[in-house]
């Protein structure tokens, strides 16, 4: 080895032993983080078509610009159930994404309904019902199933118009309803503070397609046909422009919140120095969410593995597990490891600020980058 290749080598390795931590997800993960887009309908369904509207052409173009946009970050992997105008039943939606092993499943949908003045926004992930509407929802959703052929027989005996069918939904995908809620809360944010649409909420009901797969899974309404002022926002460029840059936005601060492992990696992705987060966040509390759920559980020690403390918090109709407190974001890393070394794997950090509300770790992270 010449004396070049050496010191190379050398710097190389110094390179190893000191900026290792400094890496993106992308460099720690040896796969990509893969995120399936679903436009809702397609082909001979329609979907909904309030004032004209064509639910099917409205969710297939902003399904293709959130793809083409998530397509330029190299860690990323996109999977489409369909970029065409073709029929797609729902149970090949979800396999599609079983089949790839996708982290995520985002289904784009627009709402309608007999009566003019509803408007707004709402995420769902799959859960029972709480509430009519919730359930009429799903119900309209479901009922494309009808234009399949042996429905009866793939969706063993599922009638979509039948409330009944609609019980079972409250025993599955429990597995991954933390963050398929954490996701659905994202895609909210992002259309209520940024966009300033009507907030409808996250909300649960029983969508076969989010009950075929088997990873987190939201269905996003991103608006009413059937209101004159929104349908006409969601048929336009520039509504359908915001649209997919919110849920961009509201994938990638998933992204962040669920993969990126280690401090640096996740400084680095907001500029902000070590130096910065070594102190005390004084306006920011941190806890560490260990699960959600429908059930009312003591939030004692022995109840969550030993680990100790814990606070309860009941948010969109669900009750939030959390384990420490802390100002200081360094040791809410060390408390995130110690409730996966206690088995909570998807456990993950969660910023709240002054007032208790519940903020994004970028947010979080932006008050020591603005100093
Ligand atoms: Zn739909």
């Amino acid at each position: 080895m010449s004396s070049k290749n050496f010191s190379l080598c050398f710097l190389l390795f110094l390179n190893f032993i000191f900026f290792s931590p400094i890496q993106t997800y992308s460099q720690l993960s040896s796969s990509k983080f893969k995120v399936v887009l679903d436009a809702g309908h397609g082909g001979k369904d329609s979907g909904n078509t309030g004032n004209d509207y064509l639910e099917k052409d409205i969710a297939l173009s902003i399904v293709l610009q959130v793809g083409e946009e998530l397509k330029k970050y190299d860690d990323i992997e996109v999977i489409y159930t369909r970029t065409k105008d073709v029929f797609i039943p729902l149970h090949k939606r979800a396999d599609i994404a079983n089949k790839a092993k996708a982290d995520l499943f985002v289904s784009v949908h627009c709402n309608g309904v007999a009566n003019s003045s509803p408007y707004g926004t709402e995420t769902f992930v799959l859960g029972l019902h709480r509430n009519k509407d919730n359930l009429e929802v799903a119900m309209k959703e479901n009922a494309v199933i009808k234009f399949e052929e042996d429905y009866e027989v793939k969706y063993d005996g599922f009638d979509p118009e039948s409330p009944e069918s609609y019980i079972i939904f409250s025993l599955t995908q429990e597995e991954f309803l933390d963050q398929s809620i954490l996701l659905a809360d994202f895609v909210q944010k992002e259309f209520t503070n940024t966009l300033k649409r009507k907030n409808r909420g996250v909300k649960q009901a029983g969508f076969l397609v989010l009950r075929e797969t088997y990873m987190p899974s939201v269905l996003v309404e991103t608006g009413f046909l059937t209101n004159k002022k929104e349908g006409a926002y969601l048929n336009s460029k520039s509504g359908q422009d915001k649209l997919a840059d919110a849920i961009i936005d509201g994938i990638n601060n998933y992204k962040n919140t669920i993969n990126v492992s280690n401090i640096e990696a996740e400084l680095e992705e907001y500029k902000v120095s070590t130096e910065a987060v070594v102190e005390d966040f004084d306006d920011v509390i941190f806890k560490v969410q260990l699960a959600a759920s429908s059930k009312k559980i003591d939030p004692s020690p022995e109840n969550f593995k030993k680990l100790s403390p814990l606070s309860r918090n009941l948010e969109n109709d669900l009750y939030k597990y959390y384990f420490g407190e802390t100002n200081n974001y360094i040791e809410a890393q060390n408390l995130k490891d110690k409730a996966k070394a206690q088995g909570y794997t998807s456990a993950f950090i969660v910023a709240f600020n002054k007032e208790a509300k519940k903020i994004s770790i970028k947010e979080a992270l932006k008050t020591k980058a603005d100093e």
